[in-house]
């Protein structure tokens, strides 16, 4: 799948440069175009493959290049005042080599989490392609406005992209590392997964063909509908083929690797990804659609192993709807298993996010309805026989 990217705020852009190394180092090809927005001079100079001409300073009558501060509502405005240049950085992508957007951020922050909204409904005005969101949660430890700022730009990101696809840092926090010292750790985990999903579909001619290759259109079509998603991954070492020399003196050639054991190989990935660690915890029950993307060496992938796993995600999800399909890598030393599930409903994560914004929200009420007061009583009170100079 053909994408146009925008990294928005710090985290936005931090992983569309995640992004841009992945496609560098496997080829992808994935990011067709690519664009970094922030209102933080320093966070963009701080890029290394997003290319410069690719990166818009906004905001800087307002808030002079020194970014907003974690205020999602300046992030919103400021994005609102500059959304022409931004537009305008957008107008040269070839749209016609492009299957979505991709609007990258992060949910805690400001810029991304104010201004990305703003961007994907000026997207959505203009372009007929889908525009989708990839959020990602803060972790919980990170606090009370941060946990505020996510549940109000998550809410505000479901209704104007066609769908949120979210990360959450919580759960990907390594017990004993801080989240700041593990966020290039975190990011690559973020890509492998949608550089995965979103590669499928992205076969290139003269490339491989396999039984059951997945389309951009299946990506799209799961995604259809809007509403939330996560993705489940696993991924199991297999011999590359041209590390196989000794299998071949042997005689174990491709067509000899016994069907029954690729098959079952590929239901045990399939079970792994949907019920290891997603990218949002939730329940599998009573999600509305899902995709399964194998990839790997065609002679690892068959159709058999997939027609199980898709089952099995029928029968956990209680969805009739679940897509499949192949994305042959022959290079590629591993086979793993991409689950999206998209439109779940039962996700306990983003219900404790909201109590807990909503406990921050009335926190922040309370003490600004006391601050005045308490100013008063500080300053003025026992200083009544007291001057001020001027
Ligand atoms: P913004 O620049 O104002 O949009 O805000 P940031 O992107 O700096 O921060 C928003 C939130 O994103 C933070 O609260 C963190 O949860 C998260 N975050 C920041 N940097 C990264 C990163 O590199 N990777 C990931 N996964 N999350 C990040």
């Amino acid at each position: 799948m053909r994408l146009a990217m925008i990294g928005f705020g710090q985290a936005g852009g931090k992983v569309l440069d995640a992004f841009l190394e992945y496609d560098r180092r496997t080829g992808s090809n994935l990011v067709r175009a690519a664009l970094a927005v922030n209102t933080a001079r320093a966070d963009l100079m701080g890029l290394e493959y997003v290319p410069e001409d690719r990166r818009v300073l906004i905001g800087q009558s307002r808030v002079k290049g020194h970014g907003v501060g974690a205020d999602n509502e300046l992030g919103a405005e400021v994005a609102e005042e500059d959304i022409d240049e931004v537009m305008g950085a957008l107008d040269d992508v070839p749209v016609h080599e492009v299957d979505a957007f991709l609007v990258v951020a992060g949910l805690g922050g400001g810029s991304g989490s104010g201004g990305g909204p703003v961007l994907a409904r000026h997207l959505k005005r203009i372009y007929t392609e889908p525009v989708y969101a990839l959020g990602v949660l803060p972790s919980a430890e990170e606090g009370g406005i941060y946990t505020l700022n996510a549940a109000r730009s998550f809410e505000t990101y479901v209704r104007e992209t066609d769908h949120l696809l979210v990360f959450d840092n919580d759960a990907w926090r390594r017990s004993g590392e801080s989240v700041q010292s593990g966020y290039d750790g975190i990011n690559e985990e973020i890509v492998r997964r949608f550089g995965l999903l979103f590669g499928a579909g992205e076969v290139e001619a003269g490339g491989e063909v396999a039984e059951s290759v997945v389309d951009s259109s299946e990506i799209i079509n799961t995604l259809a509908g809007g509403g939330v998603s996560t993705v489940g991954y696993a991924t199991e070492e297999v011999e590359r083929p041209d590390a196989g020399l000794l299998s071949r003196l042997r005689g174990a050639e491709a067509e000899d690797l016994d069907p029954a054991s690729t098959t079952n190989r590929i239901t045990s990935l399939v079970r792994r990804a949907a019920l290891g660690r997603l990218t949002l915890p939730c329940e599998l029950e009573g999600t509305e659609r899902a995709l399964l993307v194998l990839s790997g060496p065609p002679r690892y992938l068959n159709r058999k192993g997939i027609e199980r796993g898709r089952t099995w995600l029928e029968e956990e999800t209680g969805s009739m709807e679940v897509r499949g399909g192949d994305y042959p890598r022959r290079d590629a030393a591993e086979v793993s298993a991409v689950v999206l599930l998209s439109g779940v409903t039962r996700v306990e994560r983003i219900k404790d996010l909201q109590r807990v914004a909503i406990e921050a929200q009335e926190n922040i009420e309370d003490i600004r309805a006391r601050s005045d007061a308490n100013l008063h009583s500080l300053v003025e009170e026992d200083a009544e026989e007291l001057e001020p100079l001027f």
